[in-house]
């Protein structure tokens, strides 16, 4: 175990979830300009705060959202800047959402957890890739997480670009290191995951994001052990989230629950310690587990 490299990946995991954040509200942003043109109705405060933030790359500064002021590197220091000013804007002490902070350490968390669990060995560059794919894939998926939790919504680009990786990170594992893939269980893997939920979005369960998003969570764990176990798990969490919202009857009928941000968690988990909890906690191995279903 480095920890130089432990220490590293946690800064840039922090570093990564603030500059993931970012991108939601820039996102959210452009989103709500296009509904406002494409004629949707939008709310018109969020619109006028927002605007702001979009404009050509080379004139873009972080500020707060709102009171505009220029942020300065030290207010962009992740999680330091947060904790140190209570969670509030230094300039008009507005609030500074609980988003940024757990995105930062959530990312950091992911990214350790990542190289202490790898169920590859990272000798070689070609072993790196896939890695750094994966972080990549974390990154986007944090975007996709905070963007459903807050708007119910995963923008259909980022469940592309979610895709997109995965593709790559199974040719880099097959092309560049050899891996053997089997291909029956890959498809098992996209059918639970994406065809599952595609389905289920044309009796409008859930949203058709969802299914998209699932097939590129499918394309990464490459097995459907793996996916059944990503399906399990977001159940669950869901079920813990919702069940003492349903007893204090916070829960409505017509509330839209924004699912992406549990299959997101269920599928890191499964991604890195998938193998260990299907082997260990269930008490049978995977050739059990294939009777048990098949
Ligand atoms: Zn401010």
């Amino acid at each position: 175990m480095n920890i130089l490299l432990i220490v590293s990946l946690a800064v840039m995991g922090a570093l990564l979830g603030s500059f993931a954040v970012a991108q939601v509200w820039r996102l959210r942003a452009h989103q709500l300009v296009q509904d406002d043109q494409g004629g949707d109705p939008v709310n018109k405060t969020e619109l006028r705060r927002l605007k702001r933030l979009i404009r050509p790359v080379r004139e873009d500064r972080s500020e707060c959202l709102s009171c505009h002021h220029t942020l300065a590197w030290y207010d962009l220091v992740p999680v330091f800047s947060w904790l140190s000013l209570g969670g509030k804007c230094r300039y008009c002490k507005a609030k500074i959402g609980a988003t940024e902070i757990m995105a930062e350490v959530g990312l950091a968390v992911v990214f350790v957890a990542s190289y202490l669990l790898w169920p590859y060995s990272l000798g070689s560059a070609a072993q790196l890739v896939p890695f750094v794919l994966w972080l990549t894939a974390c990154i986007v998926a944090t975007i996709l997480f905070v963007y459903d939790t807050k708007w119910s919504l995963l923008p259909f680009a980022l469940n592309i670009m979610l895709g997109c990786l995965g593709v790559l990170y199974l040719t880099s594992l097959v092309v560049l290191n050899g891996a053997a893939l089997d291909i029956g269980s890959l498809i098992g893997a996209v059918a639970l995951l994406g065809g599952l939920y595609l389905l289920f979005s044309l009796f409008g369960w859930v949203g058709m994001g969802d299914g998209i998003l699932g097939i590129g969570l499918a394309l990464f764990l490459g097995d459907w052990q793996l996916a059944f176990l990503t399906l399990f798990l977001a159940n669950l969490f869901g079920c813990f989230m919702l069940i003492p919202l349903y007893i204090r009857k916070k829960l409505h009928r017509n509330v839209r629950i924004p699912f992406g941000p549990f299959l997101i968690l269920a599928w890191i988990i499964s991604m890195l310690a998938g193998h260990t909890i299907i082997t260990q906690l269930f008490g049978f191995s995977g050739t059990m587990l294939n009777a048990l279903v098949l």
